[in-house]
Protein backbone atom coordinates (compact mmCIF):
# COMPACT_ATOMS: atom_id res chain seq x y z
CA UNK A 1 0.00 0.00 0.00
CA UNK A 2 0.53 3.71 -0.36
CA UNK A 3 2.18 5.13 2.94
CA UNK A 4 2.23 9.04 3.53
CA UNK A 5 4.07 11.87 2.62
CA UNK A 6 7.89 12.26 4.54
CA UNK A 7 8.71 14.87 6.89
CA UNK A 8 11.97 17.05 6.42
CA UNK A 9 14.50 15.87 7.75
CA UNK A 10 17.00 18.38 8.75
CA UNK A 11 20.83 17.51 8.78
CA UNK A 12 22.72 17.62 11.96
CA UNK A 13 26.25 18.71 12.67
CA UNK A 14 27.05 15.69 14.84
CA UNK A 15 26.58 12.38 14.43
CA UNK A 16 24.71 10.33 17.05
CA UNK A 17 25.75 7.87 19.13
CA UNK A 18 24.72 4.33 18.62
CA UNK A 19 21.29 3.29 19.99
CA UNK A 20 20.21 0.91 22.48
CA UNK A 21 16.93 -0.06 23.28
CA UNK A 22 15.69 -2.39 26.24
CA UNK A 23 15.01 -5.67 24.84
CA UNK A 24 12.04 -7.84 26.34
CA UNK A 25 13.30 -11.33 25.59
CA UNK A 26 16.82 -10.33 27.38
CA UNK A 27 15.28 -8.09 30.36
CA UNK A 28 17.71 -5.57 29.94
CA UNK A 29 19.38 -2.80 27.41
CA UNK A 30 21.40 -3.98 24.34
CA UNK A 31 22.87 -1.87 21.64
CA UNK A 32 21.67 -2.22 17.82
CA UNK A 33 24.65 -2.97 16.05
CA UNK A 34 22.34 -2.48 12.11
CA UNK A 35 24.95 -4.42 9.23
CA UNK A 36 23.68 -2.47 6.47
CA UNK A 37 20.51 -1.03 7.27
CA UNK A 38 18.72 -0.71 10.17
CA UNK A 39 15.64 -2.98 9.86
CA UNK A 40 12.75 -2.44 11.72
CA UNK A 41 8.88 -3.58 11.85
CA UNK A 42 6.09 -2.44 13.87
CA UNK A 43 2.82 -3.90 13.76
CA UNK A 44 0.08 -1.74 12.51
CA UNK A 45 -3.09 -1.18 13.34
CA UNK A 46 -6.85 -3.42 12.18
CA UNK A 47 -8.40 -0.51 10.44
CA UNK A 48 -11.79 -0.24 11.73
CA UNK A 49 -11.64 2.30 13.59
CA UNK A 50 -9.68 5.58 14.06
CA UNK A 51 -5.68 6.04 15.28
CA UNK A 52 -5.69 6.19 18.85
CA UNK A 53 -3.56 7.99 21.33
CA UNK A 54 -2.41 4.62 22.12
CA UNK A 55 -1.22 3.72 18.84
CA UNK A 56 -0.11 7.26 18.30
CA UNK A 57 2.51 6.77 21.04
CA UNK A 58 3.51 3.53 19.57
CA UNK A 59 4.27 4.93 16.47
CA UNK A 60 6.15 7.88 17.96
CA UNK A 61 8.25 6.01 20.17
CA UNK A 62 9.47 3.90 16.90
CA UNK A 63 9.55 6.72 15.74
CA UNK A 64 11.88 8.15 17.95
CA UNK A 65 14.25 4.72 16.86
CA UNK A 66 13.92 5.24 13.42
CA UNK A 67 15.20 8.91 13.80
CA UNK A 68 17.93 8.13 16.21
CA UNK A 69 19.43 5.38 13.61
CA UNK A 70 18.87 8.01 10.75
CA UNK A 71 21.29 10.70 13.20
CA UNK A 72 23.96 7.99 14.09
CA UNK A 73 23.95 7.39 10.13
CA UNK A 74 21.98 4.01 9.31
CA UNK A 75 19.83 3.72 6.31
CA UNK A 76 16.44 2.46 7.95
CA UNK A 77 14.49 -0.28 5.94
CA UNK A 78 11.02 0.32 8.07
CA UNK A 79 8.18 -2.14 7.80
CA UNK A 80 4.51 -1.02 9.86
CA UNK A 81 1.87 -3.61 8.59
CA UNK A 82 -2.13 -2.75 8.09
CA UNK A 83 -3.95 -6.02 9.71
CA UNK A 84 -6.59 -5.61 7.34
CA UNK A 85 -8.29 -9.24 7.72
CA UNK A 86 -9.08 -9.57 10.89
CA UNK A 87 -12.24 -10.69 12.95
CA UNK A 88 -12.73 -7.03 14.25
CA UNK A 89 -12.49 -5.66 11.28
CA UNK A 90 -15.26 -8.22 9.86
CA UNK A 91 -17.13 -7.94 13.42
CA UNK A 92 -17.34 -3.52 13.05
CA UNK A 93 -18.21 -3.53 8.62
CA UNK A 94 -21.14 -5.72 9.58
CA UNK A 95 -22.33 -3.93 12.60
CA UNK A 96 -22.13 -0.35 10.55
CA UNK A 97 -23.47 -2.42 7.36
CA UNK A 98 -20.40 -0.98 5.53
CA UNK A 99 -18.40 -3.30 3.21
CA UNK A 100 -15.11 -4.29 5.14
CA UNK A 101 -12.69 -3.57 2.30
CA UNK A 102 -14.49 0.12 2.40
CA UNK A 103 -14.23 0.33 5.99
CA UNK A 104 -10.42 -0.65 5.97
CA UNK A 105 -9.66 1.88 3.11
CA UNK A 106 -11.45 4.70 4.78
CA UNK A 107 -9.58 4.26 8.36
CA UNK A 108 -6.37 3.65 6.86
CA UNK A 109 -6.41 6.72 4.93
CA UNK A 110 -7.21 8.93 8.49
CA UNK A 111 -4.24 6.70 9.59
CA UNK A 112 -1.90 8.16 6.57
CA UNK A 113 -2.99 11.57 7.42
CA UNK A 114 -2.88 10.92 11.47
CA UNK A 115 0.64 10.04 11.23
CA UNK A 116 1.93 12.54 8.70
CA UNK A 117 0.37 15.39 10.91
CA UNK A 118 2.31 13.50 13.81
CA UNK A 119 5.86 13.92 11.45
CA UNK A 120 6.00 9.81 11.53
CA UNK A 121 9.24 8.94 9.01
CA UNK A 122 6.61 6.65 6.86
CA UNK A 123 7.71 3.29 6.13
CA UNK A 124 9.76 2.07 3.23
CA UNK A 125 6.98 -0.35 2.77
CA UNK A 126 3.36 -0.60 4.48
CA UNK A 127 2.00 -3.86 3.44
CA UNK A 128 -1.95 -4.91 3.98
CA UNK A 129 -2.56 -8.22 4.99
CA UNK A 130 -5.01 -9.18 1.68
CA UNK A 131 -2.47 -7.86 -0.62
CA UNK A 132 0.24 -9.84 1.35
CA UNK A 133 -1.91 -13.35 1.07
CA UNK A 134 0.07 -15.03 -1.33
CA UNK A 135 3.07 -15.17 0.67
CA UNK A 136 1.60 -15.71 4.07
CA UNK A 137 0.03 -18.49 2.18
CA UNK A 138 3.25 -19.79 1.20
CA UNK A 139 4.56 -19.15 4.81
CA UNK A 140 2.44 -21.76 5.90
CA UNK A 141 3.63 -24.45 3.16
CA UNK A 142 6.59 -23.95 4.43
CA UNK A 143 5.56 -24.40 8.18
CA UNK A 144 3.69 -27.32 6.57
CA UNK A 145 6.88 -28.49 5.03
CA UNK A 146 8.47 -28.15 8.77
CA UNK A 147 6.32 -30.24 10.30
CA UNK A 148 4.83 -28.04 12.58
CA UNK A 149 1.35 -27.71 10.92
CA UNK A 150 -1.68 -30.13 11.93
CA UNK A 151 -5.62 -30.01 11.13
CA UNK A 152 -8.40 -29.46 13.22
CA UNK A 153 -11.59 -29.81 11.24
CA UNK A 154 -10.60 -27.69 8.41
CA UNK A 155 -8.57 -24.90 9.94
CA UNK A 156 -4.94 -25.15 10.77
CA UNK A 157 -2.59 -24.19 13.72
CA UNK A 158 0.96 -23.81 14.33
CA UNK A 159 2.25 -26.24 16.98
CA UNK A 160 4.59 -24.36 19.51
CA UNK A 161 6.66 -27.48 20.20
CA UNK A 162 8.16 -27.48 17.08
CA UNK A 163 9.95 -24.65 18.32
CA UNK A 164 12.52 -25.90 21.35
CA UNK A 165 13.45 -21.85 21.90
CA UNK A 166 9.34 -21.42 22.22
CA UNK A 167 8.51 -18.34 24.98
CA UNK A 168 12.35 -17.01 24.80
CA UNK A 169 10.77 -13.68 23.20
CA UNK A 170 8.51 -13.02 26.14
CA UNK A 171 10.64 -15.08 28.85
CA UNK A 172 7.24 -15.89 29.84
CA UNK A 173 6.12 -19.09 32.24
CA UNK A 174 3.44 -21.36 30.13
CA UNK A 175 1.11 -20.08 33.36
CA UNK A 176 1.69 -16.55 32.57
CA UNK A 177 0.80 -17.49 28.75
CA UNK A 178 -1.81 -19.68 29.75
CA UNK A 179 -3.55 -16.69 31.10
CA UNK A 180 -3.85 -14.25 28.64
CA UNK A 181 -3.62 -16.41 25.53
CA UNK A 182 -7.88 -16.15 25.37
CA UNK A 183 -8.13 -12.70 25.96
CA UNK A 184 -5.43 -11.88 23.73
CA UNK A 185 -7.26 -13.95 20.54
CA UNK A 186 -6.29 -17.29 21.52
CA UNK A 187 -8.37 -20.51 21.51
CA UNK A 188 -6.24 -22.58 24.49
CA UNK A 189 -10.12 -24.73 24.69
CA UNK A 190 -10.86 -25.86 21.33
CA UNK A 191 -10.68 -29.96 21.15
CA UNK A 192 -8.79 -31.26 19.26
CA UNK A 193 -5.92 -28.99 19.31
CA UNK A 194 -2.18 -30.53 20.58
CA UNK A 195 -1.42 -27.85 23.12
CA UNK A 196 -3.38 -25.30 24.14
CA UNK A 197 -1.47 -22.52 23.26
CA UNK A 198 -0.88 -23.70 19.54
CA UNK A 199 -2.09 -20.78 17.44
CA UNK A 200 -4.37 -20.78 14.39
CA UNK A 201 -2.95 -19.95 11.29
CA UNK A 202 -5.79 -20.35 8.51
CA UNK A 203 -9.01 -19.99 9.44
CA UNK A 204 -11.19 -22.01 6.61
CA UNK A 205 -14.20 -20.40 5.35
CA UNK A 206 -17.14 -19.93 7.73
CA UNK A 207 -21.13 -19.37 6.51
CA UNK A 208 -21.81 -15.43 6.27
CA UNK A 209 -18.09 -14.79 7.26
CA UNK A 210 -15.50 -13.20 4.45
CA UNK A 211 -13.26 -15.30 2.87
CA UNK A 212 -10.34 -15.48 0.42
CA UNK A 213 -9.47 -17.57 -2.45
CA UNK A 214 -6.28 -19.22 -2.33
CA UNK A 215 -4.00 -21.87 -2.67
CA UNK A 216 -5.41 -22.88 0.77
CA UNK A 217 -9.17 -23.24 -0.60
CA UNK A 218 -11.41 -20.01 0.79
CA UNK A 219 -10.34 -18.86 4.38
CA UNK A 220 -8.12 -16.51 5.53
CA UNK A 221 -5.12 -16.34 7.67
CA UNK A 222 -3.84 -15.94 11.16
CA UNK A 223 -2.84 -12.65 12.45
CA UNK A 224 0.61 -13.48 14.00
CA UNK A 225 1.42 -15.57 10.66
CA UNK A 226 0.32 -12.98 8.98
CA UNK A 227 3.35 -10.53 9.93
CA UNK A 228 6.06 -13.46 10.38
CA UNK A 229 5.11 -13.53 6.55
CA UNK A 230 5.60 -9.93 5.39
CA UNK A 231 8.54 -9.14 7.89
CA UNK A 232 10.09 -12.15 6.78
CA UNK A 233 9.28 -11.03 2.99
CA UNK A 234 10.47 -7.51 3.15
CA UNK A 235 13.14 -7.47 5.99
CA UNK A 236 14.60 -11.03 6.33
CA UNK A 237 15.84 -13.21 9.17
CA UNK A 238 17.52 -11.35 12.09
CA UNK A 239 16.11 -8.28 11.76
CA UNK A 240 17.06 -5.52 14.18
CA UNK A 241 14.27 -4.55 15.80
CA UNK A 242 10.74 -5.81 16.26
CA UNK A 243 8.60 -3.31 17.90
CA UNK A 244 4.76 -2.77 19.45
CA UNK A 245 2.71 -2.13 22.41
CA UNK A 246 3.44 -4.30 25.35
CA UNK A 247 -0.07 -5.93 25.03
CA UNK A 248 1.75 -7.83 21.54
CA UNK A 249 4.81 -9.45 23.93
CA UNK A 250 2.35 -12.71 23.97
CA UNK A 251 1.19 -14.05 22.20
CA UNK A 252 1.67 -12.28 18.88
CA UNK A 253 5.77 -11.78 18.66
CA UNK A 254 5.98 -15.11 20.49
CA UNK A 255 4.26 -16.75 18.13
CA UNK A 256 5.86 -14.75 14.83
CA UNK A 257 9.36 -15.37 16.45
CA UNK A 258 8.53 -19.22 16.61
CA UNK A 259 7.10 -19.44 13.22
CA UNK A 260 10.36 -17.78 12.09
CA UNK A 261 12.58 -19.82 13.42
CA UNK A 262 11.80 -23.14 13.19
CA UNK A 263 11.48 -22.19 9.33
CA UNK A 264 14.96 -20.56 9.67
CA UNK A 265 16.26 -22.05 12.55
CA UNK A 266 17.76 -18.54 13.82
CA UNK A 267 16.50 -15.55 15.30
CA UNK A 268 13.22 -13.52 13.93
CA UNK A 269 14.34 -10.29 15.54
CA UNK A 270 17.86 -9.09 17.04
CA UNK A 271 15.83 -7.19 19.72
CA UNK A 272 11.83 -7.19 20.76
CA UNK A 273 11.13 -3.81 21.96
CA UNK A 274 7.70 -2.77 23.10
CA UNK A 275 5.96 0.68 24.27
CA UNK A 276 3.93 1.18 27.46
CA UNK A 277 -0.14 1.75 27.19
CA UNK A 278 -1.94 4.53 27.39
CA UNK A 279 -4.77 4.70 29.72
CA UNK A 280 -7.79 7.02 29.92
CA UNK A 281 -10.71 7.83 32.88
CA UNK A 282 -9.03 4.67 34.58
CA UNK A 283 -8.70 2.14 32.35
CA UNK A 284 -6.04 0.81 29.43
CA UNK A 285 -7.06 3.11 25.81
CA UNK A 286 -8.61 0.16 24.27
CA UNK A 287 -11.57 0.09 21.07
CA UNK A 288 -13.17 -2.71 22.91
CA UNK A 289 -13.53 -0.46 26.13
CA UNK A 290 -14.13 2.63 24.19
CA UNK A 291 -12.35 5.23 26.31
CA UNK A 292 -10.48 6.77 23.39
CA UNK A 293 -9.02 9.49 22.55
CA UNK A 294 -8.55 10.36 18.63
CA UNK A 295 -5.68 12.29 17.12
CA UNK A 296 -8.06 13.18 13.98
CA UNK A 297 -10.65 14.74 16.35
CA UNK A 298 -7.80 16.77 18.22
CA UNK A 299 -6.96 17.80 15.10
CA UNK A 300 -10.18 18.53 13.83
CA UNK A 301 -10.58 21.07 16.93
CA UNK A 302 -7.38 22.78 15.67
CA UNK A 303 -5.05 21.32 17.74
CA UNK A 304 -1.53 21.90 16.67
CA UNK A 305 -0.15 18.38 15.96
CA UNK A 306 3.21 19.04 17.55
CA UNK A 307 1.49 19.82 20.90
CA UNK A 308 -0.17 16.52 20.66
CA UNK A 309 3.53 14.60 19.54
CA UNK A 310 5.15 16.75 22.20
CA UNK A 311 2.69 15.41 25.08
CA UNK A 312 3.90 12.12 24.23
CA UNK A 313 7.18 12.67 24.61
CA UNK A 314 7.10 13.97 27.65
CA UNK A 315 6.39 10.30 29.00
CA UNK A 316 9.06 7.98 28.56
CA UNK A 317 8.13 5.01 25.74
CA UNK A 318 8.33 1.85 28.45
CA UNK A 319 5.57 3.68 31.05
CA UNK A 320 2.21 3.26 31.40
CA UNK A 321 0.52 6.01 31.71
CA UNK A 322 -2.68 8.08 31.78
CA UNK A 323 -3.72 10.51 29.03
CA UNK A 324 -5.89 13.80 30.28
CA UNK A 325 -6.14 17.23 28.41
CA UNK A 326 -4.64 19.44 30.59
CA UNK A 327 -0.95 17.52 29.55
CA UNK A 328 -2.16 18.47 26.38
CA UNK A 329 -2.53 22.16 27.12
CA UNK A 330 0.53 22.36 28.76
CA UNK A 331 2.28 21.09 26.18
CA UNK A 332 1.23 23.39 24.19
CA UNK A 333 2.32 26.35 26.28
CA UNK A 334 5.95 24.60 26.43
CA UNK A 335 5.96 24.32 22.57
CA UNK A 336 4.97 28.34 22.39
CA UNK A 337 8.17 28.88 24.89
CA UNK A 338 10.16 26.65 22.88
CA UNK A 339 9.42 28.81 19.42
CA UNK A 340 9.75 31.92 21.40
CA UNK A 341 13.22 30.74 21.70
CA UNK A 342 14.41 29.66 18.74
CA UNK A 343 13.03 32.41 16.88
CA UNK A 344 15.48 34.65 19.33
CA UNK A 345 18.09 33.99 16.81
CA UNK A 346 21.31 33.80 19.19
CA UNK A 347 21.31 32.15 22.43
CA UNK A 348 22.15 30.28 24.89
CA UNK A 349 25.15 27.52 23.63
CA UNK A 350 23.12 24.57 21.81
CA UNK A 351 26.35 22.50 21.51
CA UNK A 352 25.93 20.89 25.13
CA UNK A 353 22.62 20.48 24.15
CA UNK A 354 22.86 18.66 20.68
CA UNK A 355 25.04 16.25 22.62
CA UNK A 356 22.85 15.62 25.67
CA UNK A 357 19.78 15.22 23.37
CA UNK A 358 21.10 12.95 21.02
CA UNK A 359 22.74 11.26 24.03
CA UNK A 360 19.32 11.13 25.49
CA UNK A 361 17.46 9.26 22.77
CA UNK A 362 20.53 6.81 21.79
CA UNK A 363 19.70 5.74 25.51
CA UNK A 364 16.64 3.50 25.18
CA UNK A 365 14.93 6.59 23.32
CA UNK A 366 14.92 8.67 26.54
CA UNK A 367 12.67 11.69 25.19
CA UNK A 368 11.96 13.17 28.50
CA UNK A 369 15.60 13.74 29.46
CA UNK A 370 15.84 15.33 25.67
CA UNK A 371 12.76 17.46 26.14
CA UNK A 372 13.96 18.77 29.78
CA UNK A 373 17.04 19.79 27.91
CA UNK A 374 15.43 21.67 25.36
CA UNK A 375 13.75 23.14 28.07
CA UNK A 376 16.72 24.01 29.58
CA UNK A 377 18.71 25.89 26.55
CA UNK A 378 14.81 27.84 26.14
CA UNK A 379 14.89 29.01 29.67
CA UNK A 380 18.63 30.22 29.57
CA UNK A 381 18.53 31.56 26.55
CA UNK A 382 14.81 33.31 26.82
CA UNK A 383 16.22 34.53 30.75
CA UNK A 384 18.78 36.36 28.99
CA UNK A 385 17.41 37.95 26.45
CA UNK A 386 19.13 36.21 23.80
CA UNK A 387 22.15 36.66 24.50
CA UNK A 388 22.46 38.59 21.44
CA UNK A 389 26.25 40.03 22.12
CA UNK A 390 27.82 37.07 23.41
CA UNK A 391 25.62 34.11 22.92
CA UNK A 392 26.12 31.28 20.25
CA UNK A 393 24.83 33.08 17.18
CA UNK A 394 23.61 29.93 15.35
CA UNK A 395 21.56 28.84 18.48
CA UNK A 396 18.08 29.32 17.08
CA UNK A 397 18.99 27.48 13.37
CA UNK A 398 20.91 24.78 14.97
CA UNK A 399 18.05 23.95 18.01
CA UNK A 400 15.17 24.09 15.08
CA UNK A 401 17.03 21.35 13.24
CA UNK A 402 17.46 19.95 16.28
CA UNK A 403 14.43 19.47 17.63
CA UNK A 404 13.16 18.38 14.42
CA UNK A 405 15.31 15.71 13.63
CA UNK A 406 15.84 13.83 16.63
CA UNK A 407 12.11 14.47 18.38
CA UNK A 408 10.14 15.47 15.38
CA UNK A 409 8.98 18.42 16.24
CA UNK A 410 8.79 21.63 13.61
CA UNK A 411 9.01 24.80 15.58
ZN1 LIG B 1 2.46 -7.97 14.05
Amino acid sequence: MRAWPAPDLPTLPVSAPPVRVHDSSTGGLVETRPQGPARLYVCGITPYDATHMGHAATFVAFDLLNRAWRNAGHEVVYVQNITDVDDPLFERAEKVGIDWRELAARETELLRQDLAALRIVPPEHFPGAEESLDLIVALIGRLQDAGAIYAVDDDLYFSVSADPAFGQESGWSREQMLAVFADRGGDPDRAGKKDPLDCLVWRAERRGEPALDSLLGRGRPGWHVECTAMALDLLGEGFDVQGGGTDLVFPHHEMCASEAQVLTGTPYARAYVHAGMVAYDGAKMSKSKGNLVFVSALRHSDVDPMAIRLTLLRHHYRSDWEWTDDQLWSAADQLATWRQAVAVGAGSPSGPVVEAVLEALATDLDAPSAVAAVDAWAAATLGTGGLADTGDPDAGSVMRALVDAALGIAL
